[in-house]
């Protein structure tokens, strides 16, 4: 692509409302940030849901974890980056999650990438849910086997296709269902135990992504499969430890098989250089935090805000759909003049025409930061909704 036709598709963009420009931050992520050099603003656009990207006592596990391993990890896991913070972290992780095994990936990103094409080949199928976050549909692409795609959360159509694949599927094709348990710009969640009763029927296989909730929902923030019982009856557990974690990396947690086969088949997992030892150990200790009474804490002053802005809200996401993406850039303008920091998410992250406002809470948070955006955005709604607004605030 030449500079010229660079400049065009920029312009087109931009003429769409559709431009994205990065936004400098001058300060760590937390309650408050400074931007571009301005004055600090309350942020509530980041998904450190537990307010622990900036904490005291991981800094100074972190600290300490960086003088006892070092730096870097030199190599792929495979070539000679296995240490034993990495096998540490993942024998916690198989334990918290209730499975017989668990991968780290450098992140959420690559462990749905390397994970759906190590599974699923070109004579499988794979059916999503139409807000399937990009990294699991890039995973689908990449697989090469043929995908099914069902209108969010709808049992009815994803049985639909079921039932067409098991009139197609051929003796050894395999057919992998895959969603997420809290989706990640509605803040929704996925009828998860109907799907299991679902994908056992038909004898399919089912990959969840806890990336928005684990650490935020369940018994000890072990997710929404763990609050509903489901951990053993889903083949393959995804998420993040770069959400309510406050650190950075992806894992998948499943059968010992499962596991040993991702190890020589994905790609994401073998080519890449291993995590830094000091995070994974840090990731480690994290999980103690979360499970623990002090996770337990967080949890529940951000439940509280939970309930300030909408009672009983499912997730720590909260979206207001406005429609028009120049209508949530402008919305989302007037809330930082007025000290608020909440993006307008727009086309391909959500579907064209459902543009909005997308605030996450944190237990960072004070009580009066998130009444201070309950009234702003009562404000906001007045101004930029066509009625009937999105949400009601109560
Ligand atoms: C953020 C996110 C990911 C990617 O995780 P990273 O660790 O940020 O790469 C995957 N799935 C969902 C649903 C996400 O929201």
């Amino acid at each position: 692509m030449s500079q010229r036709e660079a400049e065009q598709e920029l312009d087109a963009l931009a003429s769409s409302g559709l431009l994205r420009r990065l936004r400098r931050l001058d300060s760590p992520q937390g309650r408050s940030v400074k931007l571009d050099g301005q004055s600090a603003v309350l942020n509530f656009s980041s998904n450190d849901y537990l307010g622990l990207a900036h904490d005291p006592e991981l800094i100074a596990i972190f600290q300490e974890y960086t003088a006892r391993y070092g730096t870097g990890s030199g190599a792929s896991r495979l070539v000679c980056g296995t240490m034993s913070a990495h096998l540490e972290l993942e024998d916690a992780m198989a334990a918290l999650k209730h499975t017989q095994a668990a991968l780290t990936f450098t992140s959420g990103f690559a462990a749905a990438t390397g994970t759906i094409p190590a599974l699923c080949k070109k004579d499988d199928i794979l059916i999503l849910d139409k807000l399937c976050h990009a990294s699991l549909i890039d995973g689908a692409r990449l697989s090469g086997a043929t995908l099914r795609i069902f209108p969010h959360n709808d049992l009815d159509r994803l049985e639909q296709h079921l039932d067409w694949v098991a009139r197609k599927r051929g003796v050894d094709s395999r057919v992998l269902v895959v969603t997420e348990s809290v989706f990640s710009m509605d803040g929704d969640t996925a009828p998860l135990a109907e799907i299991c009763a679902l994908k056992e029927s038909y004898d399919a296989m089912l990959l969840v992504d806890e990336a928005h909730a684990f650490g935020v929902l369940g018994p000890s923030g072990r997710g929404l499969a763990a609050a509903l019982g489901l951990e053993n009856r889903i083949d393959i557990q995804m998420g993040t430890f770069s959400k309510a974690l406050g650190l950075s990396g992806g894992y998948i947690a499943g059968s010992r098989p499962l596991i040993d086969l991702l190890i020589n088949r994905a790609r994401s997992f073998i080519y890449t250089t291993a995590p830094g030892p000091a995070l994974a150990a840090t990731i480690r200790d994290a999980l103690d935090i979360l499970t623990g009474t002090r996770g337990d804490a967080l949890r529940h002053s951000l439940a509280r805000h939970r309930d300030t802005i909408i009672p009983g809200t499912p997730s720590a996401i909260i979206p207001v759909l406005l429609g028009e993406n120049e209508t949530a850039l402008q919305a989302s303008d007037a809330l930082l003049k007025a000290g608020f920091l909440v993006p307008a998410i727009r086309y391909p992250t959500v579907p064209r025409g459902s543009a909005r406002l997308r605030i996450t809470l944190s237990a960072a948070h004070q009580d009066t930061d998130v009444a201070a955006l309950k009234t702003a955005l009562s404000q906001i709604i007045t101004d930029f909704a066509s009625a009937p607004a999105s949400i009601s605030l109560s």
